[in-house]
Formats: structure tokens, sequence, C-alpha cells
């Protein structure tokens, strides 16, 4: 399985998928997985992806596929 998947019209990695929800540079990301969720915005895929924006830090981000909606479980 491809880890590639489009967002918003784009291919994107776990990495950069990663990049787009922490709008910067993170230092390793995970493999993207589908949320069990819908976006709240517009009802679209959600995916999921675990990253290290740090060192010290581990968060996992979700991203709309369709839209801008993203969040995190960091503070
Ligand atoms: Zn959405």
């Amino acid at each position: 399985m491809s880890e590639n998947r489009v967002v918003q019209g784009r291919m994107v990695t776990a990495e950069t998928l990663a990049e787009l929800i922490e709008g910067e540079s993170v230092m390793e990301a995970e493999s993207i997985e589908e949320a069990d969720r819908a976006c709240p915005d517009c009802g679209g895929s959600v995916l999921e992806v675990g990253y290290m924006p740090s060192v010290t830090e581990f968060v996992v981000g979700r991203k709309c596929q369709d839209c801008d909606w993203s969040e995190t479980d960091g503070d």
C-alpha cells in the first residue's frame, strides 16, 4: 500500500502531512492512517498522523482531505 495520500488535491507523505498540520517542518512522522471520524467542517475524510514537532514532543495530528480543517492532540 502506498504511503502517499491526496490532501486538497496534493499528494502528501506522512512527513508532508505532518508539516501541513504543524505549519512548519517536523523531525519525524509515522505512517498515515485513516481517522475514525469525519471532518466537522465539511464531512470529508480525515487522515491521522503521529509526529514529533521537536525532540521531546510527540503529537497526533488530524487533517481533512478536502478542506483546511486540522487539529492536534497536543497543547
Ligand atoms: Zn473538511
